[in-house]
């Protein structure tokens, strides 16, 4: 039988890092989830859990080497913080283990790259994809926020068998026990290795054929076009990105449906732009109005206002409305004063005796 080290490939010296790098490359080639059903990787599987829980470990690495240079007190007298005659409280022997157990304890090595086999559901249970969407939005519907129907192509879940891709009662495919997936033998320049192919039965989907629903044909989910009401939020900036929870593509085997995450575009209006929350508009001031004061028609993003223009109110003037803008924000219209271009007689005689006068 290998010590330790030669079960993980490393040398008596090697660091932490070392001996955490060698496990986790081992244990994810021998993991059950890509050997499903072969006694012998579950083994070495095993056994890998075994040498790295003592050599991740300092002072059980220490207790080991020790007992491998025959250093140590015999097995009868145990030592150490227990002290003499004391005993170490019963360590679990992880060798002993069921691959649940050892998955649940060194699982977060894998980084959730086997993150689904500690629920170990149905092999072929996968979350969804997320789903992206590009969405242009006209600034008004953007700035006062409002429903956006979208059209969108990709997977739901099978309506007539619940996502379950099968009907009925025990409707794992009998080659891979529900896995989806196969391990057999291969060979390359005379090396044999393992190799994990989606199973030809179920076609990776890891239900059994005769059980398979008509409707999806064990896939869970169907491809179809559904039309989707958004709702965009009071404010939307141009690239903002809304993430909706449980929209995007349906998940196989029962798993659950990954987000939609829709790249909003905001249309460039003709009239309106916004700095933060402020509205900015220009509004047309006649002469006359911008000198003597009164009142001017506009259009704000809520509708049609009267805007009150103070006496003497020259071009650039930004006039603003409170609440009109964005979330609570502003109204602000710029003055553009407008001078007539075509004068009848009467006017222009008035406007000669306006500069006459000084104006
Ligand atoms: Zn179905
Ligand atoms: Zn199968």
């Amino acid at each position: 039988m290998k010590n330790h080290y030669e079960t993980l490939g490393v040398a008596s010296t090697a660091t932490l890092e070392e001996i955490k790098k060698a496990y986790r490359t081992l244990a994810l080639k021998y993991h059950p989830d890509r050997n499903h059903g072969d006694p012998q990787a579950e083994e070495k599987f095993k056994r890998l859990a075994g040498a790295y829980e003592v050599l991740f470990d300092p002072q059980k690495r220490r207790e080991y080497d020790d007992a491998a240079t025959g250093r140590a007190p015999s097995r009868a007298e145990p030592r150490g913080p227990f002290g003499q005659g004391e005993s170490a409280p019963a360590e679990p022997d992880v060798e002993s283990m069921s691959i649940d157990e050892i998955l649940r304890r060194f699982g977060g090595i894998f980084g959730g790259e086997f993150g689904e086999s500690i629920h170990r559901t149905r092999g072929a249970g996968r979350p969804g994809h997320d789903a992206e969407v590009e969405l242009e939005i006209d600034f008004r519907t953007a700035a006062l926020g409002g429903k956006v129907t979208v059209s969108l192509s990709g997977a739901v879940p099978c309506a007539h068998c619940a996502g379950r891709g099968a009907i009925g009662d025990h409707p794992d495919c009998p080659t891979c026990r529900g896995s989806g997936r196969v391990t057999g033998q291969d060979r390359d320049k005379g090396q044999f290795f393992t190799v994990t192919r989606p199973c030809s039965t179920c076609r990776g989907t890891g239900v059994d054929p005769s059980k398979e629903c008509p409707q999806c044909h064990g896939e869970g989910r169907i491809e179809r076009t559904r039309s989707l009401t958004i709702t965009i939020p009071e404010g939307t900036a141009n690239g903002a990105i809304l993430r909706l929870g449980g929209l995007g593509g349906a998940g196989t085997g029962g798993g659950p449906p990954g987000d939609l995450l829709v790249h909003t575009h905001v249309r460039h209006d003709p009239v309106f732009h916004s700095e933060g929350n402020d509205v900015h508009s220009e509004v047309q001031v006649p002469m006359a109005t911008a000198a003597l004061g009164g009142k001017t028609p506009m259009q704000t993003l809520r509708g049609r206002v009267n805007l009150t223009i103070p006496p003497g109110t020259s071009s650039g003037a930004q006039l603003r409305l409170g609440g009109q803008g964005i979330r609570g924000g502003d109204h602000v219209a710029r003055v553009m004063v407008t001078v007539p271009g075509d004068l009848t007689a009467r006017q222009r005689e008035l406007l000669e005796e306006l500069r006459k006068s000084g104006v």
